[in-house]
């Protein structure tokens, strides 16, 4: 099978979303397909490693919830992969751009559309996902009408936070989320609580 560039493997808890606290082994696939002007993931260098290896890596942990993120991981991660980690009894999740549509198999699938994949988002993702993650902030589109996408567990709006600024001085940032979603209750806000807290 073939190899996968691994920019990173780590345990950490998620930070975000509907799996906020959950210990996670969060495998960074290198590369994406946008560059969006507030990303704050080094996704360009990658380490060509086989299934065989990303395995050995993933048992130093106690977890067996393996979340998929990228870069966008849908690039790479093929049915026979996600097959292979199954088989070694591993949960998997995937968080993704929404601009491809995710290996069968995924057990969770948090989709974090960007404007570029907002067309695609009924043919990608016919029965659904688990989670609509969607950036709020300045520049960036609002999210679509909830009844004109697939369904999901969850709705999220998540507020785009600069980790070098400190929480106070993104209120504004907050503020215009926490507005948008009391009113369109349809919504909940979903706070990166990892970049509050100070872990990776
Ligand atoms: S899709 Fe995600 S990883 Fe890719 S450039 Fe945008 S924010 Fe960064």
């Amino acid at each position: 099978m073939q190899d996968l560039p691994i920019n990173e493997i780590f345990y950490s808890l998620q930070g975000e979303g509907g799996q906020t606290g959950l210990a996670m082994i969060f495998v960074r696939i290198a590369g994406c397909n946008l560059r969006c002007p507030y990303c704050d993931t080094d996704f360009l260098r990658g380490k060509l490693m086989s299934l065989e290896e990303i395995l050995t890596s993933l048992q130093q942990f106690p977890s067996r919830e393996l979340l998929w993120t990228g870069g966008e991981p849908t690039l790479l991660l093929s049915d026979s992969m996600v097959a292979f980690f199954k088989k070694a009894g591993y949960k998997q999740s995937i968080e993704t751009n929404g601009t491809m549509p995710p290996p069968q198999g995924i057990d969770y699938i948090s989709c974090s559309p960007k404007p570029e994949a907002f067309e695609r988002l009924t043919s990608n993702f016919p029965q659904g996902v688990n989670e609509w993650r969607f950036p709020f902030g300045e520049g960036i589109p609002l999210p679509p009408e909830i009844a004109s996408l697939p369904p999901a567990q969850h709705y999220f709006l998540s507020p785009i936070l600069d980790p070098h600024k400190t929480i106070s001085a993104q209120r504004s940032a907050l503020q215009s989320c926490i507005a948008y979603v009391l009113e369109h209750p349809q919504w909940k806000m979903s706070v990166q609580t990892h970049k509050l807290v100070g872990f990776q």
